[in-house]
């Protein structure tokens, strides 16, 4: 009824909108319907048997044909979000604003939305054309219609294995070609994140930005402004941990993305020391993801600001300022300015400023100290973080490779390995009073956190 009635109120002819798709065979696409997850298939199955439309879209149709594993699969359908949780065991509605649900199968959750409709005159957007709802039901061309790009808006049936395509996206795909949907600079404009997710998925795919896709790009970055940081937050998670930050980052530059989209990579990309680690820390992201190990976004965010924190440690070291406290007054400086704007939650706050902490007590060699290190439960992280300083010319590689000594050894060679401390800091130490050696250390506890 709801969907009666807003078909009435919104009709349009778009020419999206009217064209018959491409029903495409198997035979050129490829997928057999054995490559689509099993939870995939049930969800589809179920709605279908219940005498819906369901099919795997998006993202997944687009990695499957391109050869890559998805990472996780939608399902479009035209059931609504109620009658899909009530054909579910296992299933529960989710979002606000659009509501999705999500379906658990196995080990597997599927995120199941209703057909949505496309954008038109009567869509709220804010001053400069972002769209702020999108919220309204619609057919499936309307629903392939609002997606971005046209590999992207592809519709695969396992029961038929066919794929639905109402916009050349297979063959767009075929011919490694990123082209949007519509009219880029208002698809821009409807949605700045476009921009970064045509970089993301260019990298990701091996695919040439359309000339039309690329071209804006450099004078709209500024709308990027506009998009709520957390948003901006999730897009470039997705970006640095999408297993391709280095390409993508190279990528950004190229197209004048990174101004005002990413001021940190702004400020670091700039500084000779900064640009090597920041791509050394990024392609070592890269190959975690390939290996399918842990990714910690504290570690990354890290690794992004850490010149920036340097700098701004000498300054205040050049001004006379005790080193240790000169520290934790760089990190908080950092973190209040780009913290807000990058939206940075608490928690990975909690993480950056425990790497951070960590890293002077790594020149110290001597005594208990570095046992007591050892023991951190951060210790990994900051040590893996030295090693990046060290592989970047920032430190001296020989306190990386004592580090690494240091672990590798046993008892005795430990014991050997220490460092005799040297007089000034003993003095130092007894004028402090009468705690042990390393006792007195500020960065203790922060560092222990966690
Ligand atoms: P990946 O999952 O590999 O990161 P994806 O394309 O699947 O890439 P998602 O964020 O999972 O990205 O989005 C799923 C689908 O939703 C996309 O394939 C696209 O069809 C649509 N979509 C996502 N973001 C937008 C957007 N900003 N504008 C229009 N459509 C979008
Ligand atoms: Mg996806």
């Amino acid at each position: 009824m709801i969907r009666k009635f807003l078909r009435r109120v919104f009709r349009r002819d778009d020419a999206s909108l009217s064209h018959a798709p491409a029903t495409i065979p198997v035979a050129r696409h490829g997928i057999r319907r054995e490559r689509v997850s099993p939870g995939a298939r049930r969800t589809c199955e179920a709605l279908q048997q219940a005498g819906h439309k369901a099919y795997v879209v998006g993202g997944a149709v687009r990695d499957l044909i391109a050869g890559i594993e998805p990472k996780d699969y939608d399902i479009a359908t035209d059931a609504t979000p109620e009658q899909v949780r009530g054909l579910f065991r296992r299933a529960r509605i989710i979002g606000r604003r659009f509501q999705i649900v999500h379906v658990m199968q196995g080990g597997e959750t599927l995120e199941v939305s209703t057909f949505r409709a496309a954008h038109d005159a009567h869509t709220a957007k804010d001053e400069h054309g972002r769209v702020l709802r999108d919220n309204v039901f619609g057919s499936i061309a309307e629903d392939a219609a609002r997606r971005d790009f046209t590999v992207n808006a592809l519709y695969y049936d396992p029961a038929s294995e066919t794929v639905i395509d109402y916009h050349h996206g297979v063959a767009d795909l075929q011919q490694k070609t990123l082209r949007m949907i519509g009219e880029p600079t208002l698809r821009y404009r409807e949605d700045p994140v476009r921009m970064l997710r045509a970089v993301r998925l260019s990298a990701k795919l091996g695919l040439t930005l359309d000339p039309a896709v690329r071209a804006p790009i450099r004078e709209m970055a500024d709308l990027m402004q506009n998009v709520p940081a957390a948003r901006v937050f999730d897009e470039m998670l997705k970006l640095l941990f999408s297993g391709h930050a280095v390409e993508c980052v190279k990528r950004l530059r190229e197209d004048g993305l990174h101004h005002g989209l990413l001021p940190l990579l702004d400020v670091i990309l700039e500084q000779p020391l900064g640009e090597k680690f920041v791509l050394l820390a990024l392609a070592g992201t890269d190959a975690r993801v390939k290996a399918g190990k842990s990714l910690s976004p504290g570690y990354l965010f890290a690794t992004l600001l850490w010149h920036e924190v340097l700098a701004a440690w000498e300054l205040r070291k050049a001004r006379g300022d005790v080193p240790i406290p000169a520290l934790y007054e760089a990190m908080e400086d950092v973190l209040n300015q780009q913290g807000e704007k990058l939206a940075i939650t608490r928690r990975i706050v909690g993480d950056i400023k425990d790497i951070w902490a960590l890293q002077p007590r790594f020149e110290k060699r001597a005594g208990k100290s570095p046992y007591r290190l050892l023991e951190l439960p951060r210790f990994r992280a900051g040590y893996d973080f030295l090693l990046l300083r060290a592989e970047s010319g920032e430190i001296d590689m020989e306190i990386s490779t004592w580090w690494h000594d240091f672990q590798n050894a046993d008892p005795d060679g430990r014991e050997a390995l220490l460092i005799a401390d040297s007089g000034p800091k003993k003095r130092r130490r007894r004028v402090r009073g009468k705690k042990a050696a390393g006792e007195g250390d500020p960065l203790a506890g922060a560092a222990s956190e966690g």
